[in-house]
């Protein structure tokens, strides 16, 4: 029994038996007081009022003194009072103050945690501190941490670590171990304060106005200083300077897969092997992120800078390993010239960042000058938009038909319309230089629009003639396939021609389908209820969820010529290919070869069970009057 209620036990049989001793005696005493027998009853009853007033008083004391004590006791209510308190003073200091559980979780932050971090409660909450990590530190720091907080309890020092924007800063940081009753660890709480403003020194804040925090490179600022002094000192002694700008491809991708911890691990590599590349006295700076730039004080010529990007991108290709993940990036590199290129600092480097975008857009992994050439190919453009207007006013563009026949028999069944420019003075332009242009333009919904209503009056022509095709294919801009004035389109051009819908088929590339498959597959299905046929075309270069597909009400799929250029020899072609027809057929599509050049290739294809082909090995491009039906 606890020993509060055998107290109280105590208590009440001590109380009972004072009440009997109490009657007992007064008893005695009033008979002995008095002889008549009624005075004795009143005084028993006086006795017996007195008794229950006394005893009323007696445990209204009591129980007064009783709940003082217990009020004084409360430890619970202590305890809460304290945390209150000590709450309060967390959230009114300036330092901040993080509570880990004993297994590293996150339980409780301050406010000025989240001023300096920059992150809230509960971004935090049931985290782990490594979040915080900046990557300046190795291994070897954070074991001796811990190694003190296992033997001392306690451990105290300058740390760098991470905002949630990024930046990365010094905090001077005391990390204490609570022991609970049993003397285990049970708690970790670390105070800290943000140094980054007062640690410097007015050298080293200079220091770091000018350099990165995280690789001690030159950052932009200085960079750009020095560019300027070296770009005077080449002038003065008519020597030639190159300015490379290099940017890591793919980089974000290991940041947000990886964490920011093994992201700045990578550069800070990546920097350790580009000083070992590069001569000593020529500045590296980082830019940024994942932009480097370097520059080459003497580099008379071209092909000089372009050698020394040559040996920067093959001297990251081998694979980075950090913390137990094998890293393989690649780099980019854009390349301006001085004095070829621009006169100055800010030209050179602006000339070196298209030059680089030149290179990633060439396929990256690789460099590319910046030349008047790149100028020239913007203009270009700009004029090519021009005169594109005019020759759909002026009836410049043409319609190609191409053959498609059916493996099996060789028969033609169908055409494919393609799409040519005419031009006045430079002759038949391939899709491929307008196509892209009037996309960026809008152009690309009248050009597809005029090409559909040529084709549909031409198919009814042949018909007129009697030449009876299967189809005629229409290739739909991937930019036209989400918007939904297409199918009033589709719906008009079919009503104007007088094509039985039927024989139209529409070929919208793979990717236009996945950009934005929801609304792909309902406009795919209100094309259909018009009554024509859709195809994918282009298939195996759009990495294309199978399980979409199967969704979609597609009638064929189209393999992409640059599977069947291998075929049959690569084995690799050879087996994606297999498996398209295995695919599509499972699920009930026709499959059309692209791009036969040979009689073997339509062989293999004929033999895996692909339906139709078209191809050079068929017959080209030609105007519709060029086209036999033997
Ligand atoms: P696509 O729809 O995949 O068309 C097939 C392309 O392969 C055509 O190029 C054709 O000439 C070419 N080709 C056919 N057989 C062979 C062959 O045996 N060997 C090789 N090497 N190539 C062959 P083209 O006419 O230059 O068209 C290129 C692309 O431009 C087309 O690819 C299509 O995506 C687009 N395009 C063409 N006309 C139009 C159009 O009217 N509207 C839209 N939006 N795009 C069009
Ligand atoms: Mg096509
Ligand atoms: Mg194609």
């Amino acid at each position: 029994m606890p020993g509060s209620s055998r107290g109280a036990l105590r208590a009440a049989l001590l109380y009972l038996l004072a009440s009997v001793v109490w009657l007992v005696l007064a008893d005695q005493i009033l008979s002995s007081l008095f002889d008549d027998s009624t005075q004795v009853l009143r005084w028993q009853l006086i006795n017996g009022y007195v008794w229950v007033a006394a005893t009323a008083l007696l445990i209204f004391l009591a129980r007064a003194r009783l709940l003082r004590c217990f009020g004084l006791g409360d430890q619970g209510r202590i305890e809460r009072e304290r945390l209150r308190m000590a709450a309060a003073v967390f959230d009114s200091t300036l330092e901040g103050v993080l509570v880990t559980n004993r297994l590293g979780s996150i339980v409780h932050v301050n406010r000025a945690f989240m001023d300096i971090t920059g992150y809230r409660e509960d971004e935090v909450l049931g985290h782990n501190p490594s979040k915080f990590k900046s990557g300046r530190h190795d291994a070897d720091f954070y074991r001796q941490m811990f190694h003190s907080l296992d033997h001392q309890g306690r451990w105290s020092g300058e740390i760098w670590n991470r905002r949630k924007s990024g930046e990365i800063y010094p905090q001077w940081q005391t990390i204490r171990a609570i022991a609970n009753d049993a003397g285990h660890t049970s708690h970790y709480v670390a105070v800290f304060s943000d140094i980054s403003a007062s640690k410097h020194s007015e050298r080293e804040r200079a220091h770091l106005v000018q350099h990165d925090p995280l690789t001690e490179l030159p950052n932009r600022l200085l960079f750009h200083d020095r560019a300027e002094q070296a770009l005077a000192a080449a002038q003065a002694n008519k020597r030639g300077c190159a300015l490379l700008l290099l940017d890591l491809d793919h980089f974000q991708s290991i940041n947000d897969s990886l964490g920011h911890s093994i992201g700045d691990q990578l550069i800070k590599a990546v920097v350790q092997r580009l000083q070992g590349l590069l001569e000593p006295g020529v500045t590296l700076a980082r830019m940024g992120g994942d932009e480097f730039a370097v520059l080459l004080e003497d580099s008379p010529q071209a092909a000089h800078a372009a050698t020394v990007a040559q040996a920067i991108i093959d001297g990251l290709k081998d694979p980075f390993v950090l913390e137990g993940h094998t890293l393989f990036i690649s780099a980019s590199v854009g390349i301006s010239l001085f004095p070829g290129d621009a006169p100055g600092a800010e030209q050179l480097l602006r000339n070196a960042d298209s030059a680089l975008f030149k290179a990633k857009g060439n396929g990256r992994g690789g460099y590319a000058l910046y030349t008047e050439e790149l100028t020239a190919h913007a203009q270009q453009r700009v004029e090519m938009t021009a005169e594109l207007q005019r020759a759909l006013a002026q009836d410049e563009l043409r319609v190609y038909y191409q053959p498609v026949h059916d493996l099996a028999s060789g028969q033609l069944v169908g055409v494919e319309a393609l799409v040519r420019w005419l031009h006045p003075e430079r002759g038949l332009i391939p899709p491929g230089e307008f196509i892209p242009i009037a996309e960026r333009t809008g152009l690309i919904a009248d050009i597809d629009a005029w090409v559909m209503t040529q084709s549909c009056r031409q198919m009814c022509q042949w018909q007129a003639q009697g030449h009876e095709l299967d189809f005629i294919a229409v290739n739909v801009s991937s930019r036209l396939f989400g918007h939904r004035e297409l199918y009033q389109q589709v719906a008009r051009i079919l009503a104007d021609t007088g094509l039985n819908p039927a024989r139209l088929e529409l070929e919208v590339t793979e990717s236009a389908v996945m950009e934005d498959p929801e609304s792909a597959l309902e406009q795919m299905h209100r094309l259909r209820e018009l009554g024509l046929r859709l195809s994918i075309d282009d298939f195996g270069t759009g990495y294309s969820s199978l399980l979409r597909l199967k969704r979609l009400p597609v009638q064929k799929l189209k393999i992409d010529q640059g599977f069947v250029a291998g075929l049959p020899q690569d084995e690799d072609d050879a087996a994606i290919v297999r498996v398209i027809i295995a695919l599509g057929r499972s699920m009930g599509m026709q499959i059309h070869a692209e791009g036969i050049e040979q009689p073997e290739q339509a062989q293999f294809l004929r033999e895996q069970g692909c339906e139709l082909g078209q191809g050079y090995w068929y017959g080209r491009p030609m105007p519709a009057g060029d086209l036999s039906f033997g």
